[in-house]
C-alpha cells in the first residue's frame, strides 16, 4: 500500500538518466518529493526531481485542456488523413517501443530515433565492418588497460569511474592494476579528483584528430614506419607508446561516446578504432565499449532490429520495411518536406523538444514538457522507471533491465497509447493484425 504520509525508501533502483543504467539507487521520498537519492549522480539528481514535480495528465489540443479521449480522437484522424508519417523521437521504454512499431506498421510510417545521427555513426561502422565489443562486467573484471577517447564520456556517463573503472571489487583484475591512458581535448588540471586519483596518461589531442592518431597507433602495431612528427613530435612519441602498452595488455578496452564525435565523417574515427581492436586481437584480447544508450536510443532500437529484421531509420510505407541511414534521418525527411505529420515520443525527458515544424505534430512526452511552439496533439505520458514499471537496455545491448514504479500515478503510459491507437486505427480502416508486418 502507497501510504504519502510517512517517508518511503525504495532500493535498488535502476535508473534510465543514462545509458549505464545504474541500478543500485535507493530512494526516499516524502510524500509526492525526493528527500534523499544515494548513488545518484547529479543527472539522476534532475531526472528524478523533475519527474517527482510533474504529473499532470491533462492532454492539450491546439493549446487547450481536452480528455483523453479527445486528444487520442484528434490522433487518430491525423494519422488515418496522413500519406507519411514521421516517428521520431522515440525515447521511451521496451514495451512503448514495440507499441510505436505496431502503430507505425499500421501508418506506414518511418522511424529514427532523435539521437539517430549520434547512433548511426557506430551502426555504419557495425554495418560495414562488424565489430567487437564487450560488456561494463567484462570491462570491470578483465580490462588491464583501458583507452578512453575524448572528454564528454564523463559528463555524459558520470559514474563510469566508479562502476567501472574503479569499482569496489573487481573480479580478475584490481582497479589499482589497471591502467588508463585518456586520448582528448584534456589538461592534468582539468581532470576531476576521482579520475586523476587513478593516474591516468594523458594524450592531449583535440577530436577532429583522433583518426590521424589512431592511424599512428595502427601503424606501429602492424610494424609499418610511421612518422611521430606529422602529428606532433610529443604527441606522436606518446602514441608510439601507447601502441606498445596495447600490444602488451592482456585484455584492452577502448571507449568512446559517438555522440562527442560531431565532425564530418565521424564514422571513419570509429572505423579506426574498431580496426585498432581487431589487429589487438590478432595476439591479444581486446575489445571496444562504445558509450551509449541515453534516452533509449539502444533500447528503440534493439525492440526495432528484432522486430523488422533492420535497425532504424526504417520506412514501413510500402508495407515491408525499407531501411536507409542517410534518406530516411529524420531530420532530413522533415527540412525536405517528405512527410506530412510527425509524432514525437519523449517519455524520459522533459527537455527534448520536439522540433519546430511546419506540419501537424502529435506529441507523446514527459509530463514536464513545455513547449516553445505548442503542437497539435500533446498527451503527456508516464515516465518510464517513475511512473510505470518497464525494461530497458543499457549501453552494452546486452541485458534489458527492469525499471521500477516509484508512485501512484493517472499518466499513461506510451504503451497504452499506441496500443489504444493501434485498436482504433484498426477499427477505422479495418486492418487486422496479422496483416502487420511487426
Ligand atoms: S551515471 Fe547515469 S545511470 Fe548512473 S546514476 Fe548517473 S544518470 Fe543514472
Amino acid at each position: 500500500m502507497w501510504n504519502k504520509s510517512i517517508d518511503q525508501t525504495i532500493n535498488s533502483v535502476t535508473c534510465p538518466g543514462c545509458g549505464l543504467s545504474c541500478d543500485d539507487l535507493s530512494i526516499t521520498f516524502a510524500g509526492d518529493q525526493l528527500r534523499s537519492l544515494v548513488n545518484g549522480c547529479e543527472i539522476a539528481r534532475s531526472f528524478y526531481e523533475t519527474a517527482l514535480d510533474h504529473s499532470d495528465p491533462t492532454p492539450l489540443l491546439n493549446g487547450s485542456p481536452v480528455t483523453l479521449d479527445q486528444a487520442l480522437a484528434a490522433c487518430t484522424t491525423h494519422l488515418e488523413q496522413s500519406n507519411s508519417s514521421l516517428f521520431s523521437g522515440l525515447a521511451t521504454d521496451v514495451n512503448g517501443m514495440r507499441g510505436i512499431l505496431e502503430l507505425a506498421d499500421l501508418c506506414g510510417a518511418t522511424l529514427d530515433h532523435m539521437n539517430g545521427d549520434a547512433m548511426f555513426r557506430n551502426l555504419r561502422v557495425l554495418q560495414d565492418n562488424g565489430w567487437f565489443t564487450t560488456t561494463f562486467s567484462e570491462a570491470r573484471n578483465r580490462a588491464d588497460l583501458v583507452v578512453l577517447i575524448g572528454r564528454q564520456w564523463l559528463d555524459r556517463f558520470p559514474r563510469l569511474v566508479e562502476r567501472v573503472l574503479n569499482p569496489q571489487d573487481a573480479l580478475f583484475v584490481q582497479s589499482k592494476q589497471r591502467k588508463i591512458v585518456i586520448l582528448g581535448p584534456w589538461t592534468e588540471e582539468s581532470l576531476p579528483e576521482d579520475l586523476a586519483s587513478l593516474n591516468p596518461q594523458l594524450i592531449p589531442l583535440e577530436m577532429d584528430a583522433v583518426a590521424d592518431a589512431i592511424a599512428l597507433v595502427r601503424g606501429v602495431i602492424a610494424g609499418k614506419p610511421v612518422d611521430p612528427n606529422r602529428i606532433g613530435k610529443q604527441t606522436g612519441e606518446l602514441l608510439i607508446s601507447l601502441a606498445n602498452q596495447l600490444q602488451q595488455a592482456n585484455y584492452s578496452v577502448i571507449s568512446w561516446s559517438a555522440a562527442e564525435f560531431d565532425l564530418p565523417h565521424a564514422e571513419l574515427s570509429i572505423l579506426g578504432l574498431v580496426e585498432l581492436v581487431k589487429a589487438l586481437n590478432e595476439k591479444r584480447r581486446s575489445a571496444a565499449l562504445p558509450l551509449a544508450g541515453t534516452l533509449a536510443d539502444i533500447t528503440s532500437n534493439q525492440v526495432t532490429t528484432w522486430q523488422l529484421g533492420y535497425p532504424l531509420r526504417t520506412r514501413l510505407q510500402r508495407g515491408y520495411p525499407e531501411h536507409d541511414p542517410i534518406l530516411n534521418r529524420w531530420q532530413g525527411l522533415i527540412s525536405r518536406g517528405e512527410v506530412d505529420l510527425l509524432v514525437w515520443i519523449s517519455a524520459l525527458s522533459s527537455q527534448a523538444l520536439p522540433p519546430d515544424c511546419e506540419i501537424p505534430t502529435i506529441v507523446l512526452a514527459h509530463p514536464g514538457m513545455r513547449f516553445k511552439s505548442l503542437p497539435t496533439v500533446y498527451i503527456p505520458v508516464g515516465i518510464p522507471g517513475v511512473d510505470h514499471h518497464g525494461h530497458w537496455y543499457r549501453s552494452d545491448g546486452v541485458c534489458p533491465l527492469p525499471l521500477n514504479k516509484l508512485r501512484r500515478s493517472k499518466l499513461p503510459s506510451v504503451a497504452d497509447l499506441t496500443n489504444l491507437l493501434s485498436r482504433q486505427l484498426q477499427t477505422a480502416s479495418g486492418v487486422s493484425a496479422r496483416d502487420l508486418q511487426c
